[in-house]
This record gives C-alpha cells, sequence and structure tokens, in this order.
C-alpha cells in the first residue's frame, strides 16, 4: 500500500436514520441513509446479542445459546448510545447489548 492509499480516510460506514419497532414489539425496522431497508427480528437480534454476558470477551465465542431465545422474543425498549449505536431492552429483560451501526447492518 502507498503512503498515499494509507492516509486515505475510510469509506464512511452507513448509519441508519430511522428506527421503528413494529406495533407487536417482535420486529425493528431500520432505514439507512444509503436508503438501504432492513427488517430485524428480536429474536435474531437477541440471538447476536454482542454483550460480555453473551459472547466471551476474547476468543469471540458466542456463550448464549440460541435455542434457547424465544422465537416471539420482544424488543421493549430501544435507546441510542451517543451516535454510534442502539442498545435494546429485551423480552427477556436483557439490556447490556450494545449494538453499533456495522453490526446492525450485517444483521439486516
Ligand atoms: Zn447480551
Amino acid at each position: 500500500m502507498s503512503f498515499w492509499e494509507s492516509i486515505k480516510p475510510a469509506r464512511r460506514a452507513p448509519v441508519a436514520v430511522t428506527v421503528a419497532v413494529a406495533a407487536d414489539q417482535r420486529s425493528l425496522t431500520l432505514t439507512w441513509d444509503d436508503g438501504h431497508i432492513a427488517t430485524l427480528s428480536a429474536q435474531h437480534l437477541r440471538q447476536q446479542c454482542p454483550c460480555a454476558e453473551c459472547v466471551e470477551e476474547f476468543t469471540g465465542k458466542r456463550v448464549l445459546d440460541p435455542s434457547r431465545v424465544a422465537d416471539d422474543m420482544k424488543i421493549l425498549e430501544v435507546a441510542p448510545v451517543g451516535n454510534y449505536a442502539l442498545t435494546f431492552v429485551f423480552g427477556d429483560a436483557h439490556r447490556t447489548g450494545i449494538f453499533n451501526w456495522s453490526t446492525l447492518r450485517q444483521l439486516g
């Protein structure tokens, strides 16, 4: 890589501009600033929770057994974390996961 390539700014990652929880609380629809729209189920989000309780910090191994996440999992609350992530309160009271934009984008 040349010097000039190495100092080029990285391509900006997409950011969600609207976040809407469905009326039944079982899914979340994100609209991204590049026009992409994705709906993620609460179950899938809960299964992919990136927090230290669900994923081993050093190995990256998922501790949470996805089959133990109910298929009628709900999102009770959603809140922004700064301008880089969202955090959720799930139907099983789990609330420690911080989902940054790139994680959310990969899920949807
Ligand atoms: Zn978690």
